[in-house]
């Protein structure tokens, strides 16, 4: 890609647009027409897309939004900074991905105010208002939106997805993004669509939501800079991350399909240890569903059998990763809201577990085949 990728550099080095240059605008539109909705909104990374996604929803102090504790701190970070209180909700043993019976226990835990039946966050002086719903779609697998949205339809929610993984990804033939009422997503650059830096976006189907965003995105503008409706943020898009991005962009969905094969052969080449003693459990994908395979996540049989693989695979020079070793919950950054080890036990099952392979578009089938041999000895 270096020859495209470096003339795109070129063309803004020589219009000088650095800010909002055409070329936001240009993979914007792309990048909407790709996932099927008519607003695209370029920001300055996926925590920004998620920030700005709930402050179009004008979340605030006393609101309550549903979220899972297996994720990236970003989730529940941004929820946390505008003075909303996360309400955790764990997640599916098999796709890692928030469990939409869960949900429907802790909206009705949360109505009830009763932790008997779900565990919940310390409320402040005055009850919170539920307001919404950031299903994370873990290592680029969607969610399962048509039970979420319906959840979230009964109870007056709105829904943010988490897509930050799963750009490239599909849920029931609709490319990952557009499945909620905002989906925000990530070009981190270990991402599966990644820039040479942060960036981000926002995807949306709603006209008002998508004009909140754009103003949002430049410090709550109104008709010109110097008129302002709203707090917003500094959330742009760099235009040379766009410019790369377009580029990449073209080469993308054959890298999705090179991610996918490669899933497929470490699936077919790890199999045999799955029925081992002690077994390894891959990852599975529901079949209406495609995984852009941000990560090809595994899980041990407890903490010391992940070391010990780990271990096998760093003296081959195998570089392997936890996502994530924490779960929310346990943070000390959410030590206020005063949940207990043991709320949610499957993320903190997986927690001790799981670790994710070496993964991208160019991995070769000989260096898997050796991996997997490295594991079944390990
Ligand atoms: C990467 C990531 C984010 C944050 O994206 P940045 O571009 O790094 O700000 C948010 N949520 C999830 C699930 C992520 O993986």
């Amino acid at each position: 890609m270096k020859s495209t990728i470096d003339a795109n550099i070129q063309t803004v080095l020589s219009h000088g647009k650095y800010i909002m240059g055409p070329e936001v605008g240009e993979l914007e539109a792309k990048l909407a027409d790709f996932v099927g909705v008519t607003h695209a909104i370029g920001c300055a990374s996926g925590t920004d897309a998620l920030l700005m996604a709930l402050m179009a929803f004008n979340v605030g102090s006393g609101d309550a939004i549903f979220t899972t504790p297996f994720t990236f701190i970003a989730t529940a970070e941004v929820i946390r900074l505008l003075g909303a209180t996360p309400v955790f909700v764990d997640i599916d043993p098999v796709t890692f991905n928030m469990d939409s019976v869960k949900l429907e226990k802790a909206i009705r835990a949360f109505h009830a105010d009763d932790r008997s039946l779900y565990p919940l966050p310390n409320q402040g002086a005055s009850p919170l208002t539920p307001r919404g719903i950031i299903p994370v779609d873990l290592f680029g697998l969607p969610s399962d939106y048509d039970q979420i949205n319906a959840i979230a339809k009964a109870n007056d929610l709105f829904v943010i997805q988490d897509a930050a993984q799963s750009f490239g990804g599909q849920y029931k033939g609709r490319n990952a993004c557009g499945q909620a009422d905002i989906g925000c997503t990530s070009f981190f650059p270990a991402k599966p669509l990644g820039c040479y830096g942060d960036g981000g976006m926002c995807f949306t189907d709603n006209e008002e939501l998508a004009k909140t965003l754009l103003s949002i995105r430049v410090h709550g503008k109104g008709t010109h800079k110097y008129d302002n409706m709203r707090i917003g943020i500094n959330g742009r898009l760099d235009t040379l991350q766009a410019a790369i991005l377009k580029a990449k962009f073209d080469i993308f969905q054959e890298e999705v399909s090179q991610r996918n094969q490669a899933a497929q052969r470490y699936t077919e080449f790890l199999s045999p240890i799955t029925h081992r003693t002690p077994p390894i459990n891959l990852p599975t994908v529901p079949s209406e569903n495609k995984s852009v395979w941000a990560q090809y996540s595994v899980l041990a049989t407890d903490e010391n059998h992940r070391t010990q693989i780990q271990n096998a695979l760093k003296e081959k020079g195998i570089p392997t990763a936890i996502y994530y070793p924490k779960p929310l919950h346990r943070q000390t950054a959410f030590a206020s809201l005063g949940y207990q080890p043991g709320d949610f036990p499957i993320s903190e099952d997986c927690s001790d577990r799981i670790f994710s392979l070496p993964m991208h578009p160019y991995l070769r089938s000989e260096d898997q085949e050796m991996i997997a041999r490295v594991m079944g000895n390990g």
